[in-house]
């Protein structure tokens, strides 16, 4: 369950578990491909007046094109989250606490999830660590050899 019932995490500590299809309405408008579903886990629990603080984490595979080369590529995606969800007013100034509205009934930690996960992918991708790249002038990926409009590799 990825929406906790608030009145479960007055005994204490609650896991969060659950799988978020690609086509899961959390991702629309996202430009991400996603491979098979992510993956969410965690714990969640009171911290303070109408706070909860979410220590989870995800991981799926999605499709990126390499920023150098343009070749299409599946990367893993994997990251820990830890975020604090409030309906104190005092703290929603806080970029980082996810607000809550009144009257409290459950504790959703899928907007963390989306926005941490747009966070997680819009890291620089690359096929690879090495990636040579394009021909700035014909435009042939370096990777597969010298091209052949003969300009040396920067
Ligand atoms: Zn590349
Ligand atoms: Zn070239």
């Amino acid at each position: 369950m990825l929406q906790v019932d608030v009145r479960e995490l007055r005994h204490g500590p609650v896991t969060t578990a659950g799988e978020l299809a690609p086509a899961d309405p959390l991702f629309e408008g996202l430009e991400v491909p996603l491979e098979g579903p992510l993956t969410v886990g965690g714990t969640l629990e009171r911290a303070g007046q109408g706070g909860f603080f979410w220590h989870g984490r995800f991981e799926g595979r999605v499709r990126s094109v390499c920023r150098r080369c343009l070749t299409e590529f599946v990367q893993p995606v994997e990251q820990s989250v830890e975020v604090m969800f409030s309906a104190d007013e005092d703290l929603q100034d806080d970029p980082s606490v996810y607000p809550l509205t009144e009257p409290l009934a459950h504790v959703d930690v899928r907007p963390a999830v989306r926005e941490e996960f747009v966070l997680a992918v819009e890291a620089f991708p690359l096929c690879r660590p090495d990636c040579r790249g394009l021909c700035p002038k014909c435009g042939a990926d370096l990777n597969l050899g010298v091209c052949e409009c003969g300009t040396p590799a920067v």
